[in-house]
């Protein structure tokens, strides 16, 4: 066999026009590159997030043996998406926000992240199990500076408790019970730099996960650029570049202005994903 450049040309979904599919069709042809490096990597931690990661992983792994499209992929997933609720994912000619869909798709029902509070001065630490700590951070309006300095500030940061033993100020760590292999950043209307990778803290290391997909909004419409194994960067449409993607150069020759504008849309979030 030989390989040529249209055979790892990242494969994406096309737009439903009765059914608005834009915020759907952005993170999933992500979420399907990540899926597709290693599939079998894969499939463990889409399983063990929740139902609707676990129904995409079935429906990728569907396509990939030819008996199903990722139209009808996408569409199994977001049939449960609105069973669970109709107002925030909607059918018809009403989009969904991108946002509101990665929450509910990265959220971490099997797998509880651990807040670590702990105090400065005697090493006193309380851990509390909390689901409201997803897979995605929003970044606060005053935030400047980095991704990865953002994220840091966010796992790390000076809480309103003191310690019960001291007094000090307790310092809370987020830590998660297994570190995660997928990671969401909401950057809408902030001025932030992307940055190319991000640390995850987990119990005993540190995982560092790479940008993978940044997705764009503008005139009521999502895209999405995909990058992949090789720094390849692709662009995707569901309107105008349909089941599949275009390639617009390599990861590290695009300047960061460029990166956070793409064909008039902005940057508004950024999904980050083990290297596979
Ligand atoms: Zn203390």
């Amino acid at each position: 066999m030989t390989t040529c450049d249209e055979d790892d040309t990242p494969p994406g979904t096309q737009w439903d026009a009765n059914n608005y599919s834009c915020a759907y069709d952005a993170l999933f042809t992500i979420l399907f590159n990540i899926w597709s490096a290693n599939p079998r990597k894969w499939k463990k931690i889409f399983q063990e997030s929740n139902q609707y990661l676990s129904t995409l992983h079935d429906g990728f792994q569907h396509y990939l043996k030819g008996v199903n499209t990722l139209e009808a992929t996408r569409d199994s997933v977001r049939t449960l998406l609105y069973e669970n609720d109709p107002v925030l994912f909607p059918s018809g000619h009403t989009g969904c926000s991108v946002s509101a869909l990665t929450t509910q798709m990265f959220y971490p029902i099997y797998k509880v992240p651990q807040l670590h509070l702990q105090c400065s001065h005697c090493n006193n630490t309380i851990m509390i199990n909390s689901n409201r700590i997803g897979r995605l951070m929003h970044v606060a309006h005053n935030a400047t500076g980095t991704i990865s300095q953002i994220l840091d500030n966010h796992l790390h940061h000076q809480s309103q408790h003191v310690c019960d033993n001291c007094n000090a100020p307790l310092h809370t760590t987020i830590r998660f019970s297994e570190t995660h292999k997928i990671y969401a950043v909401d950057v809408t209307d902030r001025d932030v730099t992307l940055s190319e990778t991000i640390k995850i803290h987990g119990p005993a290391h540190t995982t560092i996960l790479h940008l993978k997909g940044p997705v764009y909004h503008g005139g009521y419409h999502f895209t999405c650029r995909i990058i992949d194994n090789s720094s390849n960067i692709w662009f995707h449409d569901g309107i105008s570049t349909g089941r599949t993607s275009i390639k617009e150069g390599k990861f590290g020759t695009v300047s960061q202005p460029n990166l956070k504008m793409c064909r008039n849309k902005q940057l508004c979030l950024v999904i980050y994903g083990h290297k596979s």
